[in-house]
């Protein structure tokens, strides 16, 4: 149905009334049988006795719509309405009113039918329209001799009349004609003011403003497209898009009316009451089509029409095809043509583009050697202008300044060209020596490329590249680290000097044989896990150690990073050997071990305390000494390991005072137990310092004294003892060896005075035992003398002055002559110092030690030697002979009072003189010890202090 009626529209909008009415006549067959099946469909029954239909047309819009002065409605639609009802036998009622009224009434269903209402889309919604009667387009009036305005376009900022709620006003809002519109009640209104000279067009429906011109008699305005003919400027169109197809409207859903309506338009069109109506309103206003064409197009309308129609439409057709055929064709020529254009010119552009920023330089020369042009890259090269090379042959000259060399540079090159050219080849690249401007000389590698007229040269500078070649060369062999690269299949593919340094293998050797049979067997299980997982995954590998065995046999530890190049098939690898440093760390590891274990293993309790003085570490004594155990002491400020917080502070000072002085500390204090249980110790404290010297805290060596002091105390009571029980002793001693003289002088006497004067009356035996106890008696006496000087030793009070004892030494040899004459001896010395001494005793010193290397002596001659070596803060004496020497068992005994080692027969002697020299050097704090072996001769050695000197 909708094609039908557009059909019907396209007829009605489109052609005179001549024309359409045949056309019209075909679409009212459809129409009707639509209709008939719309009813057959809906089974909608008609019935006359129906009430009167309601309907109400505009006041004022003629011809379509009009008030006659009785108050009647009138018009082209109302008499239209009218046909189509009655045609269907019913009634209608017309009222009048305003549009916005009337039409309001429809909507709310007061109405039953408006006559005239333009179909819109947003009408639609409100109401049901019939198939459209009449499509007006709209158009533009101006003024006559108005060429300002020849289509919409020309709106703008023009002042434009229209109705205001009209569609005309609709359509100038949507298309934003301007933005000047002058809204007026009704059209007549707005024709009056455009035609008095105010404004400057009015926008309304083509045949509506006719009608309204011709009413108002106004002459001085004109459509727009009234002008086309006898204007050369580009026609206008019809309005696009401002149109109005008029309906009849019923209320929305008022569907059996709509069908009714509907039928009897068809009706009214096919019976020719249409036409008449039309004449009738629109004849006056319409210019009359001619009567000939009229007349002939009436008889001959069965045969021509439609044959014309047919073929004026396949003429249009086949034309239109034609034509945009054509068209298309010229189009898309043009279209390739620019396109080819645009190509060549932007591949143009690209060449030149690349040419002139392109990275290597760039050479153009024509087959006259003229050089036509060369990129920056030339200049920013070679150095050289394009004023310096003009031609080809300049750039020989200047670039090859040698001549010998330019011989040979032209004629590899004219030979590549001529090769070139002949086979349609490339240019072979040669590398030449270039001089540049500044004389510099570059490698080039130069080809080119020649075409019809000349040639493109090509030159790729490789100085840099050598330069970094040897840059590469040189790290790879100078590097002292392990670098090679490593194939899929498991071999070395390279690898550098260093490798041979580190392995032992030449590179040969490495090359030829999968590099896992370095690897140390071991290290072998991990190395291959490494290159499954990681490697063939193309992952970077840092810090990977394994060892390898060398050529000597010998282990070495590398650390690698290995860098696979998956695309490459290849590994690039650097190996450090790092042998040293896993010993360093394996013996800092045991050194470490060592020095805990001895840290914890000692006795005494070592404390780590950080300068705050709180404790970091503790080894195991501290448990010991302390109670505490590592755990529980952690943390903890050292004041609980002091007798109370003074002593704490206390000792914070003196530890303070001792690092100012730059010196660790030692002190003696009373220290607590973890049980509370005070105790005396002893306190090494020392800086703990970084390798800057910043002080990380403390370390306190502590040692639990209080036994040594007791023992201590037990010593000094225990000597005090002895020097008490040997003062006694000595003056025991004094007295019985003083006391004890008297009476033995007493016996010896009177047993002398018995043996002179009772000799004759004893017998040979008396006189013997008489002869043996005098004997024993003097030997006795001599025995207490010596007892005596040795008790005396210590109790004489004698005192100790600055004596030469060179003086005190040659004193005694004087003293001694007759003895070391009578033995053939020979006593040799050197200068001896100047000491405090008890000089008396130092003399028996002497004596003693020369009788004894006089008597001990089996030497012819025997020889003494005496002498002495300053030891700083003593002096060494030694009195020397070649007697008969002491076995290394006697060498402490002979010392001991009354110990003699050889019986008297042999050599006199009571066995106390060393024992007197010993007691003599110990009461000036010195030593006395002898070196000897028997039969070899004696040294005999005392020290005594030098004193302040
Ligand atoms: P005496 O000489 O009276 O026996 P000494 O105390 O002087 O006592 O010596 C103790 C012993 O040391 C001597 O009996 C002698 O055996 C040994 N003696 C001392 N001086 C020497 C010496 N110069 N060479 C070898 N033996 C010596």
């Amino acid at each position: 149905m909708n094609s039908i009626i557009s059909f019907v529209n396209f007829v009605r909008g489109n052609m005179s009334k001549s024309y359409s009415t045949p056309i019209l006549i075909l679409a009212i067959f459809f129409i009707s049988i639509y209709q008939s099946s719309s009813y057959a469909d809906n089974n909608i029954p008609l019935s006359l006795s129906d009430p009167i239909i309601k309907s109400a047309s505009e006041l004022d819009y003629p011809p379509f719509a009009l008030v006659l002065d009785n108050g009647s409605a009138d018009g082209f639609s109302v008499d239209l309405l009218k046909a189509v009802v009655t045609t269907m036998g019913r009634k209608i009622n017309f009222k009048v009113g305003p549009w916005h009224k009337i039409k309001q009434q429809l909507i709310d269903g007061e109405l039953d039918v408006l006559p005239l209402v333009a179909y819109s889309e947003e009408r639609n919604k409100l109401l049901d329209f019939t198939a459209p009667f009449m499509r007006l387009h709209g158009t533009v009036f101006v003024r006559k001799g108005d060429n300002s305005i020849f289509r919409v376009s020309d709106l703008k900022g023009k002042e434009v009349l229209v109705m205001q709620g009209d569609n005309a006003h609709e359509y100038a809002v949507q298309n934003q004609l301007t933005d000047k519109l002058i809204l007026t009640d009704n059209y007549e209104q707005a024709m009056q003011l455009l035609s008095s000279g105010k404004h400057d067009a009015v926008l309304m429906l083509q045949l509506v403003g006719f009608q309204l011109l011709n009413k108002l008699k106004i002459t001085n305005v004109v459509s727009i497209h009234s002008h086309q003919e006898t204007n050369i400027r580009p026609g206008s169109r019809p309005l696009s898009g401002y149109e109005q197809k008029f309906c009849f409207a019923v209320h929305e859903g008022d569907k059996e009316l709509l069908s009714l309506l509907n039928e009897g338009l068809a009706i009214v069109i096919a019976n020719g009451s249409y036409n008449e109506l039309y004449d009738k309103w629109f004849g006056p206003i319409l210019p009359q089509p001619r009567v000939s064409w009229k007349q002939i197009l009436k008889y001959l309308f069965f045969i021509l029409v439609p044959l014309l129609f047919l073929a004026a439409a396949m003429g249009i057709w086949y034309l239109r095809r034609e034509v945009a055929s054509k068209t298309n064709y010229l189009q898309e020529e043009i279209r390739e043509r620019k396109q080819t254009e645009k190509t060549l010119h932007d591949s143009e552009n690209k060449f030149r583009t690349l040419f002139d920023v392109a990275a290597i330089p760039l050479c153009y020369v024509n087959n006259k050697g003229v050089i036509l042009d060369f990129n920056l890259k030339f200049t920013e090269v070679f150095g050289y202008t394009k004023s310096d090379v003009p031609t080809l042959e300049e750039w020989w000259v200047l670039a090859y300044p040698d001549p010998k060399y330019r011989k040979w540079v032209i004629k590899t090159w004219e030979t590549a060209v001529e090769k070139a050219q002949k086979e349609n080849t490339d240019i072979q690249s040669v590398e030449y020596r270039v001089t540049c401007k500044n004389g510099d000389l570059r490698d080039i590698i130069i080809s080119g490329s020649t075409f019809q007229e000349y040639f493109l040269a090509t030159f790729i500078d490789l100085t840099e590249l050598k330069q970094a070649e040897e840059r590469f060369e040189k790290f790879f062999t100078l590097i002292s680290d392990l670098f090679c690269i490593a194939d899929i299949n498991g071999y070395f593919r390279l690898i550098n000097p260093a490798a041979e340094q580190i392995l032992g293998y030449t590179q040969e050797e490495l090359l030829q044989r999968p590099y896992m049979n370095f690897v140390h067997p071991d290290d072998r299980e991990k190395t291959e896990k490494v290159i499954h997982e990681q490697l063939q995954q193309g992952k970077k590998v840092i810090n990977f150690s394994n060892r390898y065995v060398c050529k000597d046999g010998s282990v070495k530890w590398l650390e690698w990073t290995f860098h696979p190049m998956p695309n490459q098939g290849v590994t690039y690898a650097v190996g450090r050997d790092c042998t040293q440093r896993r010993d360093m760390e394996a013996s800092l590891k045991a050194s470490e071990l060592w020095m805990r274990s001895i840290y914890n293993a000692l006795e005494e309790a070592v404390l780590v305390v950080s300068p705050q003085r709180e404790l970091i570490s503790v080894n195991k004594a501290t448990k010991k000494i302390f109670g505490y155990t590592e755990k529980e002491i952690h943390d903890q400020s050292t004041s609980i390991l002091h007798v109370d917080q003074d002593h704490f502070v206390e000792f914070g000072k003196k530890i303070e005072d001792a690092f100012g002085q730059g010196k660790s500390a030692e002190f003696e204090f009373r220290a607590k137990r973890k049980n509370g249980e005070i105790f005396q110790s002893e306190h090494t404290v020392s800086m703990l310092k970084d390798e800057a010297g910043n002080p990380l805290g403390i370390v306190s060596v502590i040692r639990d004294i209080s036994k040594r002091k007791q023992a201590e105390i037990i010593l000094e009571e225990t000597l005090a003892d002895l020097e008490k029980s040997n003062a006694e002793l000595e003056q025991f001693a004094y007295v019985a060896s003083h006391d004890l003289q008297e009476p033995l002088r007493a016996v010896i006497g009177f047993l002398q005075l018995l043996q002179s004067k009772y000799k004759n009356q004893l017998d040979e035996k008396g006189r013997h035992y008489i002869e043996r106890v005098v004997k024993a008696g003097h030997r006795m006496q001599s025995l207490i003398s010596d007892l005596l000087k040795v008790s005396r030793v210590n109790t004489l009070n004698t005192s100790f002055e600055p004596t030469d004892l060179t003086k005190v030494l040659e004193e005694v040899l004087e003293h001694m002559q007759s003895t070391i004459t009578e033995e053939n001896g020979v006593v040799t010395y050197s200068r001896l110092p100047t000491l405090m001494v008890d000089k008396s005793q130092i003399q028996g010193l002497f004596q003693n030690l020369i009788v004894n290397a006089l008597k001990y002596n089996e030497a012819l001659k025997p020889t003494i030697e005496i002498g002495y070596e300053d030891k700083g803060h003593e002096c060494r004496f030694f009195v020397k002979d070649n007697g008969i020497g002491i076995s290394k068992e006697f060498r402490d005994k002979i010392f001991m009072i009354f110990q003699r080692l050889h019986p008297r027969k042999d050599y006199s002697g009571s066995g106390i003189g060393l024992a007197l020299c010993k007691k003599i050097v110990e009461r000036h704090r010195g030593n006395i010890w002898v070196e000897s072996e028997s039969g070899k001769g004696s040294i005999f050695y005392f020290t005594l202090p030098q004193g302040e000197k």
